[in-house]
């Protein structure tokens, strides 16, 4: 399986886009931003509305990087920290955080409305079923942590469950009826169209190469050009290389994480299998994730703990949950395989970063991305702004024996799967 999107069913479904020009001269750049996923889209948009001049490139195409290849599952939560932690974490600031979460699915689905972004987004909720019936505790202590911070979130029971699911294989969960799904390689695209209308100068095929500091001014080198610039926002995430930014390399496991489409589903199982049509995440370390597709596909994934022969190990895989809790899959056919990094931060907490005099950087989506990308770029915009933002800008924090920690990674995937095996406890 190759790094490229060819296989993705989001590159089937998206129509062809002509690429933006490579950059070839010198330019004098208010801010730069590196990176063209829906973070460095969002921050160069919300730049651009605020009256700088912003150049943003892109080393391959607009939403190369995970944006354009994930799950397209718009979530209003972490995946792995609850208010609870946000709040030990994040003190004084956690409250402005947890309402950026909070709100993150709401005003993603209001901002490609409010903007006609074709991206087949449909804010039809989000189900976290539980995968045990003791799991439908921490169901429920997540709806009552989120309805404390006034998200309208709430607790189905099985059979309700089962129903929105058309599968009696978990027990009830959390439905958050604000997030929902779209395309994702759709949106990065329309995002690159709403930048340039707002005044942004992109740039594809044109990788940074190198950083540096020179007369009070960042020099952004490319292969074939030059940006001076008085701000620097560095987009590149679990895609970050080491040549580049190795501060930022070494904070991040890009975890390598698989997504395969099915062929679409008749009429008669789209109307038993979560007929209104919301994305579904459920309550295990090892996800069981599904949403559809406008042609009526559903994708999903998974990780593997081994790279090879992961075409058909996944294939097998995925049949067999599939098939499991959805018996009327059966036999079930894939038609696109394809496969991204997901960038992990060693605690799991996102986390901005502050490189240099007026140079930035953000990790720690932890799979979780989607939804937070557009209010995370316009805390950068605020940022170069000197305006206040929700979370503190700190040092990058590298992870000691990182290539190890890299190489090892994927095994913390046998704990997972052990402990989604253990009965919850509160
Ligand atoms: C398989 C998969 C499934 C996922 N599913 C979901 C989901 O359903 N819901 C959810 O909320 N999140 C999901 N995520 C996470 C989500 O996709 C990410 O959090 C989000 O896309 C991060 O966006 P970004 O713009 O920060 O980074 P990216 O989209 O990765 O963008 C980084 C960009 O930087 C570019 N780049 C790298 N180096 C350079 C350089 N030197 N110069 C110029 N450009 C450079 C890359 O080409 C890339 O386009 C998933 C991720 C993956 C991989």
């Amino acid at each position: 399986m190759t790094d490229d999107l060819h296989n993705s069913v989001w590159e089937h479904l998206t129509p062809p886009r002509q690429p933006a020009a490579t950059l070839r001269r010198s330019l004098a750049a208010g801010v730069v931003v590196i990176g063209g996923g829906l973070t460095g889209l969002s921050a160069a948009y919300h730049l651009a509305k605020s009256g700088r001049n912003v150049t943003l490139i892109e080393g391959r195409t607009i939403g190369w990087g995970g944006s354009g290849r994930n799950n397209g599952q718009v979530i209003p939560t972490l995946a792995a920290m609850e208010p609870a932690a946000m709040e030990s974490r994040y003190g004084s600031r956690a409250e402005a955080f947890i309402h950026m979460v909070r709100d993150s699915a709401g005003e993603l689905f209001d901002f490609i409305r409010a903007h006609d972004l074709d991206c087949d987004a449909a804010q039809s909720g989000w189900f976290q079923p539980a995968h045990s019936p003791a799991h439908l505790k921490l169901s429920e202590a997540r709806v009552n942590a989120w309805q404390k911070h006034g998200a309208p979130a709430e607790l189905l029971d099985k059979p309700t469950g089962d129903a929105l699911l058309g599968s009696s294989h978990w027990h009830g969960g959390m439905l958050n009826p604000t997030g929902g799904h779209l395309n994702p390689l759709k949106l990065s695209h329309e995002l690159a169209r709403l930048c340039l209308k707002v005044g942004v100068d992109i740039y594809e095929h044109s990788p940074a190469t190198f950083i540096t500091r020179r007369n009070d001014q960042w020099e952004v080198t490319t292969p074939d050009g030059l940006l001076t610039a008085d701000a620097v926002l560095l987009a590149t995430n679990a895609y970050t290389s080491q040549n580049v930014e190795p501060r930022i390399e070494r904070s991040v496991v890009p975890l390598t994480a698989y997504q395969l489409a099915t062929a679409p589903l008749s009429e008669a199982q789209r109307a038993e299998i979560i007929p209104a049509r919301q994305a579904i995440s459920d309550t295990r370390g090892d996800l069981w994730y599904f949403r559809y597709t406008l042609d009526h596909r559903l994708v999903t994934g998974a990780a593997l703990l081994l790279k090879a022969g992961a075409k058909s190990r996944l294939q097998a895989l995925l049949r067999q949950r599939m098939e499991t809790a959805f018996p009327m899959l059966t036999p079930l056919t894939f038609t696109h395989v394809w496969n991204g990094f997901v960038g992990i931060t060693t605690d799991f907490t996102p986390r901005f970063h502050e490189l240099g005099p007026n140079y930035y950087a953000f990790t720690g989506y932890n799979g979780r991305g989607l939804a937070l990308t557009l209010p995370i770029g316009r805390e950068f915009a605020n940022k170069i702004n000197g305006q206040t933002c929700a979370l503190p800008f700190e040092p990058p924090r590298e992870i000691p024996l990182h290539g190890l920690v890299k190489r090892v990674a994927r095994s913390r995937l046998i704990l997972t799967r052990l402990q989604d095996k253990q009965r919850y406890k509160p």
